[in-house]
């Protein structure tokens, strides 16, 4: 069988999964579409492996040969093929596009799964088969060149379509609520809007006006804005930070400098606890304080070490 044929039954087995009422589905519902998207993946590496490469471009291990002529040719070696890291980096080199920042969504999803064992609801799946659904769709007609609608067969496209409208109109329905709110920043909206709940992983967070929390639509865990704002701020700045501790460029978020509870947003002056606003630059030598210096002081760390030194003297 080809691995695009098992591409579309892990993808079909996995809606399956999905559409079954057992919920210990759920688990392999996300499992089975994920592994499916992975082999259209590979499918298409396989495709455009060079004749005689043993398909080279789907095997981790690639070596070089000679043949008769003397010319080099690179052949795919063992049975390991490539995970998603090395489908990334040669989809990458090879210029073939697909939504990264979707994918680690999905495979983060999966990853984290088995957390919400207890908690789990077919609902809160709803965001990874939408998410899922714009993937392969995209992947199917850019770079498959085939209809998605007749590859994946009526079934299973009906069930990716209906699940994808109604994830998209319940995620808006959320996100008219949390606009309504007044934030100390925007950057606090956008970060609650892409909050997944601790509970069970959905990202269908809503404001319930009339009784003034937080609450997700999924599995209708209940929260407070001082309990969920800090983790959505900081997951919302997690990669910009990562590429700053690794890049050594400008840290995004920091503790607050004056409530020492909330996440201080740098670039935008604001803690999204207490709301405060620390002093960025230095009213002795006019510097900008950097991020990691900024305190409930109106002087960087340097003249507040110079002051100090003066005042023991
Ligand atoms: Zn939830
Ligand atoms: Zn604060
Ligand atoms: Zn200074």
């Amino acid at each position: 069988m080809s691995i695009l044929n098992n591409a579309l039954d892990s993808i079909a087995i996995g809606l399956e999964d999905f559409e079954s009422t057992d919920d210990r589905r759920i688990i392999s519902a996300t499992r089975n579409i994920f592994s499916g998207i992975l082999l259209l993946f590979k499918a298409k590496l396989c495709e455009i492996s060079p004749q005689g490469s043993d398909e080279a471009l789907i095997k981790q291990k690639i070596l070089p040969e000679t043949d008769e002529a003397g010319v080099i040719k690179w052949i795919g070696r063992g049975k390991k093929t490539v995970d998603v890291q090395n489908i990334k980096e040669r989809f990458e080199s090879l210029k073939i596009s697909v939504d990264w920042k979707r994918l680690d969504n999905i495979n983060k999803y999966r990853n984290d799964i088995e957390h919400y064992h207890s908690t789990l609801k077919r609902d809160a799946v709803k965001k990874m088969i939408s998410d899922s659904f714009i993937i392969i769709r995209d992947f199917i007609v850019d770079e498959l060149n085939k209809d998605p609608k007749s590859l994946l067969g009526d079934k299973s496209w009906k069930i990716l379509v209906e699940v994808n409208e109604v994830y998209l109109k319940e995620k808006q329905k959320c996100d008219l609520t949390l606009e309504q709110l007044s934030y100390y920043t925007d950057e606090i909206f956008h970060a609650l809007r892409e909050y997944n709940c601790s509970e069970c992983g959905s990202d269908l967070l809503e404001f319930d006006d009339a009784r003034c929390v937080f609450k997700c639509r999924a599995c209708e865990n209940e929260l407070q804005y001082d309990e969920i704002v800090n983790d959505a701020v900081n997951e919302y700045y997690a990669g910009a930070t990562y590429l700053a501790l690794k890049d050594g460029g400008d840290i995004p978020v920091v503790d607050c400098p004056l409530c020492g509870i909330g996440v201080y947003i740098v670039h935008e002056g604001v803690c999204v606890s207490c709301g405060g606003s620390a002093n960025h630059q230095c009213a002795g030598c006019g510097s900008n304080i950097p991020a990691e210096e900024l305190s409930d002081s109106i002087f960087c760390g340097y003249c507040n070490y110079k002051i100090d030194k003066v005042m023991s003297e």
